[in-house]
Formats: C-alpha cells, structure tokens, sequence
C-alpha cells in the first residue's frame, strides 16, 4: 500500500490558522478524493503559537494522507512553502494558501492543464472578494512595478496558489536562495507554463497574516531578487543630480566673478543641503537592501529548521 505511487501533493502553510485548518482539510479532501488517485496533503506549520498544530496532529492520526511539518519558529509563508515542496513526492505539487481565499476546487482545472502537458500552472486572480481597498491597491502597483523592473516574466496578480510538475519541484530545490520569492523564482525557472483564472474568495475566518510591515518586507524581497534597477535608477539620478550641481557651480563662480551681487543665500542653502542628504542616505539605504541580502547568503545558514514531522 505505501508503495502507492502519489499522484498529488498538495502544500499547505500554516501560520496561527487554528480557526480554519479544519475545515481546509474537509475542502480539499473532497476535492482530492473526487480525483480517484493517489495524493498527500503536507501541512506545513510555521511556528503558530495557537492551537494550529495540535488540532493538525489530530487530522493527521486520523487519516493517513495527511503529513505534518512543523517548523521550530516562524520563517515565514515562503520558506514554509518551501519545506513542503522539499518534503512532497507527489508527480504533481499544488501549492495553496490554508485560509480558503484560493477555492480548492480549481485544483481540478489546474490538474486538468497538466495532463494537456502543462508543468507549470498557476492560479490567476480574476477578483478578488473581501480585501480592503488598501490591499487590492497595493497588490496591483506591486505586480505591475515588479513586472516592468524584471527582465524576466512574472505574471501579474498571481498569487503562490498553482500546480507544478514534479520536474519543476525539483528544479527548485537546486535554487539556494535564502530570501525567497517563490512565484518568481518558478518563472525564472522557465517550463511551458499557463494560468487559471479564478475569483479569489474571502478569507474563511480569522485575519490575514500579512501586516503592512511583512508586505513591504515580501515587496523588497522580491524586487532585490529579480532586478538590478533601483541601484541603476540609484546610479542614474546621482549622475543627473551631480551634473546640474556642476553647471550650478560654474553659474555661482561667474556671478562672484563678473557682478557684485551678493547672494543671500541662506535659506536655498539649508534647503539643498537638505535634499542632497536625504538622497544620499536613500541610496545608501538601497544599496543596504543588497549587502544585507548578500550578508544571508554569504553565512550560508539553512533555510528553514524542522522541529517535528508526522505522517512520512
Ligand atoms: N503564512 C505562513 N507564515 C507566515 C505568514 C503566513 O505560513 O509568516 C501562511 C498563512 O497561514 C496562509 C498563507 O501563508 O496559509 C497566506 O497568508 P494570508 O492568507 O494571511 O495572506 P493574504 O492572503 O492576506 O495575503
Ligand atoms: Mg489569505
């Protein structure tokens, strides 16, 4: 029996979920089992300090299908992600968000891609119900700023929710990479991919797990990973900046020379003084995102630690 070949597996992070893992699992079950094939559902807890774990070790006893991870502390939705991709033998992973905003049941169309032959097939999010204005906002810039600054293509509002093939899955694991952007780390991978469009839902219950400081956090990381333009653009407005201060001198140096005006120039003085500062430190601060990244990468520490796994 456990020499079974598994068809699916389906990646579910979980991060103080209590109030909804329950009924996650009756959802995709249901859907998983309407496929008539083999499949794992590997939950991945990232250091919730609710009751998220022990009612899935409960889930996981009962039935077999179900296996547990469970990270020492919080690493974050991406390295959860992550771990369960590490951890699946499915021909097929699903990655889906535990909150029920991504409808298992577009699992089905996306399995349906893959067998046209599809390795990659990611969920695209048509509308999206119950998120505040604020959000939809956000995400909609951050997607379309991401894409124009990147070489490569990353589909717009496109969330983690997608199918990859088990050759994908992985081509991933060889991708070391410590501050991860998954989504755009499966474009880069290439494969013939394609989206499912779908109408992302409210969240079942509880509240979203991405505060405005992990938004921009996620943001950062995924521009740093994928473009080099903001230190050019760095570069570029030092460059113009410099020039117009050059051709500013010379004006300055011919009026002492040539008029006996004298320039009062206080105030015009503190205010470019001003300005001239806080354009250097933004710089330094861009350039700070970078270095603090090749810092993580240069200590070579693991990705994520396990502290209790269930089910394998
Ligand atoms: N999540 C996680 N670790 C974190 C934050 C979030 O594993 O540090 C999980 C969370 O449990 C959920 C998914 O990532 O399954 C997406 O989070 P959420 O629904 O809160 O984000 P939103 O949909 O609001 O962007
Ligand atoms: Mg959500």
């Amino acid at each position: 029996m456990t020499d079974k070949v598994i068809q699916y597996s389906i990646v579910v992070p979980l991060y103080n979920e209590e109030l909804v893992v329950k009924e996650t699992y009756k959802r995709l079950k249901s859907v998983m089992d309407s496929t008539g094939e083999n499949y794992e559902i590997i939950f991945v807890n990232d250091g919730s300090r609710d009751k998220t774990a022990v009612i899935t070790k409960e889930i996981c006893d009962r039935d077999k299908k179900i296996k547990f991870i469970s990270f020492s502390r919080n690493f974050g939705h991406q390295l959860a992600i992550t771990a369960g991709m590490d951890n699946s033998s499915g021909n097929a992973v699903v990655v889906i968000d535990a909150d029920l905003q991504d409808p298992p049941e577009v699992i089905l169309k996306m399995i349906e891609k893959w067998k046209e032959g599809y390795e990659v097939v990611y969920g695209q999010r048509a509308k999206r119900k119950g998120e505040t204005f604020f959000k939809k906002l956000t995400a909609r810039i951050f997607y379309r700023m991401l894409n124009s600054m990147t070489d490569i293509d990353i589909p717009v509002d496109t969330g983690d929710f997608r199918l990859i093939d088990r050759k994908v899955c992985d081509a991933l694991k060889t991708v070391p990479e410590r501050n991860r952007y998954v989504r755009g780390l499966i474009s880069w991978l290439g494969f013939k991919q394609i989206g499912v469009q779908f109408i992302r839902e409210e969240r079942f219950a509880g509240e979203t797990k991405y505060p405005l400081k992990k938004m921009v956090e996620f943001a950062t990381d995924a521009i740093t990973s994928f473009s080099y333009k903001p230190l050019k653009l760095a570069m570029y407005s030092g460059s113009i900046i410099s020039i117009i201060s050059f051709v500013y001198l010379i004006f300055v140096i011919i009026q002492k020379l040539f008029t006996n005006g004298i320039v009062a120039g206080w105030t015009s003085l503190v205010a470019l003084m001003l300005f001239f500062n806080g354009v250097i430190l933004m710089i330094l601060g861009i350039m700070g995102e970078y270095i603090g990244r090749i810092y993580d990468e240069a200590k070579g520490r693991p990705l994520y630690i396990i502290g209790e796994k269930k089910g394998f």
